[in-house]
This record gives structure tokens, C-alpha cells and sequence, in this order.
């Protein structure tokens, strides 16, 4: 299916959520998680009116940042290795997946400006999960304020891989009522006011508890084996 018509169904989605959760929908930003598919197929994604996009591997995103030449905002959402670092750090808007101190030192010495990061949170627990731990949020945010070119845009998480659905939502409120509490704080590298929560099959929940941001890839976009058939 065309990119166009599958946003258009993902925006009436949204608009239902945004509805349901009583938010505005101009607060909810949808980044196209492109990852899985060509550049052709980011291209069109562009041409449908997407302009955030995401990438969780250099290489891909090196690769496109090679081809695509309209300006768009890279967001970066998979977990960065350290020695990864210099390679993407100056190529992309924002960052969806600090969560350590050796990362942020790594930033904070190859980052030519500021850049907007969220914090990633584990807050399922899941083993498998990378993220820091909800209890060490506040005081990992609190450490941060002497990286001058790091900016703490907000928090993001991954539900849990589960289909039940009220411990995904119970997941985003958690994850909302941290923002709200960090944001309270007014410190002033850290104004943490964005969510960065919900994929293809858990967005309009995550929107209806807060998300500022979704990343949405298989339902937008498709992945590799739907693009060559
Ligand atoms: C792949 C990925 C997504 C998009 O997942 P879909 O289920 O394809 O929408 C979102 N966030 C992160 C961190 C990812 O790695």
C-alpha cells in the first residue's frame, strides 16, 4: 500500500486517540521509523509529508543521510554504541536513547552543538530492555547538568512485549508521571516536557497517555520484504 493512504489511516488513528486521551494533536509528532526499507521508500515517505525520521543503525543511517537531500529532522532511536559515537552524533537532531554516563561523556566530548535527548528508560524491568532504571532517573538527569551540549528533551521508553494491554498502558503512565516530575523541577538543561512512546502496534495507547512522539515503522512504512514484492 502506499505510503500516503497508510498515513492517512495511522492520522485518523492518532486524531481518534488524541480525542479519546483529550490531547491536541498538533502535540503528537510522528517519527517514520526507516530502519527496515529502502531509500526509494524513505523518499516516498518524505514525499507523503513525513520529515521526521528514524534510524537505529549508523551504517543505515549514514547510508541514507548520503542519498536523501531534503532537509528532514534524523532522529536516532536505537541503542548507540560508544565508540559509535562520532560517526552519528553531528548527523542527527535527536537522540531517543541515552542512558549512561559513558554515553553522555562521549556526546558531551564530540557533539559540535547541542543536542535534544531523551532519556531511556527501562520501566518494564525487562532484562532484555536497555534503558536505565526508573530510580535512577532523576539522578542521572541531575548529574547531566554539566554537559553543556546534551539538552533533556524528554523521557522514552519500549512496552513491554506482551499483548495485554493494560500492562502496556500501565508502562506510558509511568513513564508520563516521570516526565511531569522531572519537568517540575525547572532544571535548566533537562525542561523534559516530550514523551517519546508507542510503535506500529501500541501507538494509540501510548498517545492516549501522553506521547509526544510515536515511532512508527511496519505500520507506515512496511518493512524490506513488502517493499520488494
Ligand atoms: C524498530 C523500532 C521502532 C518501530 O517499530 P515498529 O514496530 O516497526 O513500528 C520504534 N522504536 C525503536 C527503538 C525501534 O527500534
Amino acid at each position: 500500500m502506499p505510503i500516503e493512504r497508510k498515513l492517512q489511516q495511522i492520522q485518523q488513528q492518532i486524531s481518534q486517540a488524541c480525542a479519546r486521551g483529550n490531547r491536541s494533536i498538533k502535540d503528537v509528532h510522528i517519527v517514520a521509523v526507516t530502519k527496515s526499507v529502502t531509500v526509494e521508500r524513505t523518499q516516498e515517505a518524505i514525499l507523503a509529508g513525513l520529515h521526521h525520521l528514524g534510524e537505529n543503525r549508523p551504517e543505515g543511517l549514514l547510508a541514507k543521510q548520503a542519498e536523501i537531500k531534503t532537509p528532514v529532522i534524523w532522529h536516532y532511536i536505537g541503542s548507540l554504541q560508544t565508540r559509535k559515537v562520532k560517526q552519528v552524533i553531528n548527523t542527527v537532531q535527536v537522540l531517543h536513547s541515552l542512558d549512561r554516563m559513558s554515553l553522555a561523556d562521549e556526546i558531551q566530548k564530540r557533539a559540535t552543538q547541542k543536542i535534544d535527548c531523551f532519556i531511556q528508560v527501562n520501566v518494564s524491568g525487562e532484562e532484555a530492555k536497555h534503558g536505565i532504571e526508573p530510580q535512577n532517573v532523576q539522578p542521572f538527569i541531575e548529574s547531566l547538568s554539566d554537559h553543556h551540549q546534551i539538552r533533556i528533551i524528554g523521557l522514552m521508553t519500549m512496552a513491554p512485549n506482551t499483548s495485554d494491554e493494560q500492562v502496556i498502558r500501565s508502562v506510558f503512565k509511568s513513564l508520563k508521571d516521570m516526565q511531569v516530575h522531572i519537568a517540575s523541577k525547572g532544571y535548566t538543561h533537562a525542561p523534559c516536557t516530550e514523551l517519546s512512546m508507542g510503535m506500529s502496534n501500541d501507538f494509540e495507547i501510548a498517545i492516549e497517555e501522553g506521547a509526544t512522539y510515536v515511532r512508527i515503522g511496519t505500520a507506515l512504512v512496511g518493512d524490506e520484504s513488502e517493499d520488494l514484492t
